[in-house]
């Protein structure tokens, strides 16, 4: 009955945290677009603004997203959502990494759980990278990170081990 388990995607990359200075400059700029556009993130219920990239594979372009609130809360979406959504009607359907900005003292903020499956949707049976850096306070565009920041650098297959996935299609 194994085999009914084997094509269970299984994580590839391990969860570490670095300084965002040992970062490849690809990645950088991954974690500087999501500090932008988290900087228009609509939540004014909240006020927990959080910005998402992710890099299209087709021509290596960045799609970002914020968070956007509703005040009736069920319609809001996150701002991995947002990103994916405006990459897909661009035509880009598959992606080399992700990335995630937002604040919480002493904690990384990771995708929610739809925001995983949503993730897990666009990423076939690869593994993909996704880099969570914190939005600390007082930084600005012109500043975002300092080399000593930590990344929490991990994977959507660490984020949603045996995630749902339709094999039909
Ligand atoms: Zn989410």
């Amino acid at each position: 009955m194994a085999h009914l388990i084997k094509r269970f995607a299984t994580p590839s990359k391990p969860e570490l945290v670095v300084t965002y200075g040992s970062l490849d400059a690809d990645v950088q700029e991954l974690l500087l677009s999501a500090f932008t556009v988290r900087l228009r993130a609509y939540a004014p219920y909240s006020n927990f603004k959080v910005g998402a990239t992710f890099r299209g594979k087709a021509r290596g372009e960045i799609f970002s997203g914020c968070n956007v609130e509703n005040s009736c809360f069920s319609p809001s979406s996150c701002a991995e959502r947002t990103a994916l959504t405006k990459a897909i009607s661009e035509g880009e359907r598959e992606f080399l990494a992700g990335a995630v900005v937002a604040y919480q003292p002493d904690v990384f903020t990771t995708p929610c759980g739809v925001c995983r499956q949503f993730i897990r949707e666009f990423t076939s049976d690869n593994d993909m990278p996704i880099y969570v850096a914190q939005a600390r306070e007082g930084r600005t565009a012109e500043t975002p990170f300092a080399n000593e920041d930590p990344v929490l650098c991990t994977s959507i297959f660490n984020l949603l081990p045996n995630s749902f996935h339709t094999y039909q299609i």
